[in-house]
């Protein structure tokens, strides 16, 4: 069964649509980069499927599961964790703080836990510790732990969103544009991390990326949107040679 199965999705801001029928399917482990111009609806789908927008027409299923009932949180915590295109952490706490309110957004009900003081608590605050601790050292990031977030160059910032994602324990990751604003040796970093986070922890990745360079080296398929719809979907040389998609770059 498909990771992540979209079908027909429509979502439209008053009168205009941003996604016209949008249907793919992304299987397990593997990376699915999602391409195409400014203002395409790549980004609306993913607010769709972690519930921030509404759709109108669709459907959105995690395997199997009809997603689009559900609120925000419990996408979370069926195992789905995202990034924005625009970083969203919290700027005055520290690295570690930020990775562990990551975690919690996937445990269920601890906050509560460990207010009544519950059992069980130390031994989930502890597993909370250890996975943070394995995405410092798998993203190179032990260095920074005890950093402001605020005070961290943009490029380290990304990887803490990264960072904060992969603490939810997501078996399918939403990346928008996790090389956007980096420069080439951060590039390279991030590719070498995104291979590791689909090898080494076996994530299911859908990505939305410009750079067409970092696509070519790690994604296994490729969709191309323009204005809402799908224009190709396959290998990245079918995509890049397709006739449709060079016209809608060219267009942009
Ligand atoms: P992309 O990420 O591919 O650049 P988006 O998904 O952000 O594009 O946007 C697709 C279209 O939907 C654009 O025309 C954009 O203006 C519109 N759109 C996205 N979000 C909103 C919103 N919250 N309100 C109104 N229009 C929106
Ligand atoms: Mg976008």
């Amino acid at each position: 069964m498909s990771t992540l199965t979209v079908d027909g999705l429509t979502v439209a801001f008053g009168g205009i649509k941003a996604l016209d029928e949008v249907s793919f399917h992304v299987e397990p482990g593997e990376v699915f980069a999602i391409i195409g111009p400014n203002g395409a609806g790549k980004s609306t789908i993913f607010n769709a499927i972690s519930r921030i927008y509404t759709a109108r027409a669709g459907s959105i299923r995690f395997h199997g599961r009809e997603i689009l009932e559900l609120p925000p949180h419990e996408v979370v915590r069926l195992g789905i964790a995202r990034t924005f295109q625009n970083i969203e952490l919290f700027e005055k706490a520290t690295v570690l703080q930020n990775l562990l309110v990551g975690r919690h957004s996937r445990v269920r009900r601890s906050a509560w836990r460990e207010f009544l003081f519950l059992p069980g608590v130390r031994r989930g605050e502890r597993a909370a510790r250890r996975k943070v601790e394995e995405i410092l050292d798998l993203l190179d990031m032990q260095h920074l732990r005890d950093a402001l977030v605020c005070d961290l160059p943009y490029g380290a910032r990304k990887n803490v969103e990264l960072a904060r994602a992969l603490c939810a324990e997501p078996e399918l990751l939403l990346l928008d544009e996790p090389a956007s604003g980096l420069n080439p040796e951060e590039t390279a970093d991030m590719s070498f991390w995104l291979k590791d986070i689909k090898e080494e922890l076996g994530v299911t990745i859908v990505m939305v990326e410009h750079d067409m360079n970092l696509v070519g080296r790690i994604a296994n398929r490729v969709m191309a949107l323009a204005g809402g719809r799908v224009l190709s979907v396959g290998s990245v040389e079918e995509v890049q040679s397709n006739e449709r998609v060079q016209t809608a770059y060219l267009g942009a």
